[in-house]
């Protein structure tokens, strides 16, 4: 796509759509800073089906913004397809983040992340103010797909909309040197969930493990072949017989998220139920396949959806 006949430099414009896990606070900003570092003009915006993106520069710019795109990816984004074509140049030579359009569809959101260390340093920490709370997230790890109730990824579309930041949660979230910087689910024992269900997340795994003092067997709330209960008066009903206690807490969940199984087969991992930490990234395939809607025969059978290369 580079024009450079005769030293001259041809300006070009293009529209891109990058696709995968790339919704949320933290990848437009990204975008911005490498059009800005290579003097691309244009704008980002999130939109139903992806990030759209329209830039204009030079050919080679244009080149290695894409290049860079591609390979700089920010820690908690993935992407899967990146879709570029040329379109009439208009004159832009800033580059700005525009509002969200509206998604008729859903975007693909983020799959749940494990607690990162300095997390889980945190809560291990004595004096800091998140000790010992079960959860804790940053922008770099914590629950997503399991807490997600619509589109797009912001804190009205979670479960914690009904839970305000207090002022320090709110100055961390703001603060872009921060690394709870644009972190949606961003709570403390001031603001947060009041403790007290195995919300499938590790920071209270920890804790419980570590208040144990002993290997624990943990499963999903659920009697065999049946879904997994997802709110407290369901659990005591279903499982009043089999369960000696039940540690429940006031903060909704979204939907039930089975745990992954993967088996190591000539030393390749080889997924045998995609789910928690996989789903809802679509797995991509070499071309475009039909629409095709597959289901599985059980009441927990799995449900998988192809869109073009995304299934
Ligand atoms: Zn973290
Ligand atoms: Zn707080």
């Amino acid at each position: 796509m580079a024009q450079s006949g005769a030293g001259k430099r041809t300006v070009e414009r293009l529209r891109i759509t990058v696709r995968g896990a790339v919704q949320g606070a933290v990848f437009r900003p990204h975008v911005r800073e490498l059009a800005r570092e290579l003097s691309v003009g244009g704008w980002v915006r999130d939109s139903g089906d992806g990030v759209h993106i329209e830039a204009e520069a030079s050919g080679g710019e244009l080149d290695r913004f894409i290049e860079r795109l591609r390979t700089e990816t920010p820690a908690d984004s993935r992407i899967s397809v990146i879709l570029s074509r040329k379109i009439k140049p208009v004159g832009d030579d800033v580059f700005e983040i525009r509002e969200s359009s509206d998604s008729r569809r859903e975007a693909l959101s983020l799959p749940d992340v494990s607690i990162c260390p300095e997390c889980l340093a945190e809560i291990r920490n004595p004096s800091d103010r998140r000790y010992r709370y079960p959860f804790t997230t940053c922008a770099n790890c914590g629950p997503r797909f399991s807490v997600l109730t619509g589109a797009p990824y912001t804190r009205a579309q979670t479960t914690m909309r009904g839970f305000a930041m207090c002022d320090e949660c709110r100055a961390e979230y703001e603060r872009p040197a921060d690394r709870r910087h644009g972190n949606e689910l961003n709570a403390c024992p001031e603001c947060g969930p009041e403790l007290a269900a195995l919300l499938p997340y590790t920071p209270l795994l920890h804790l419980i493990a570590e208040g144990a003092g002993r290997p624990l067997v943990i499963t999903t709330g659920n009697v065999s072949r049946e879904p997994a209960c997802i709110d407290e008066r369901e659990a005591f009903d279903r499982l009043g017989g089999i369960a000696d206690a039940f540690l429940v807490h006031d903060q909704p969940i979204a939907r039930p998220v089975a745990d992954s199984l993967v088996r190591v087969l000539f030393r390749e991992p080889q997924v045998l139920r995609r789910s928690h930490g996989y789903a809802p990234e679509p797995v991509t395939i070499a071309r475009d396949g039909r629409p095709l809607l597959a289901v599985g025969a059980q009441r927990t059978g799995t449900v998988a959806l192809v869109e073009g290369r995304d299934v």
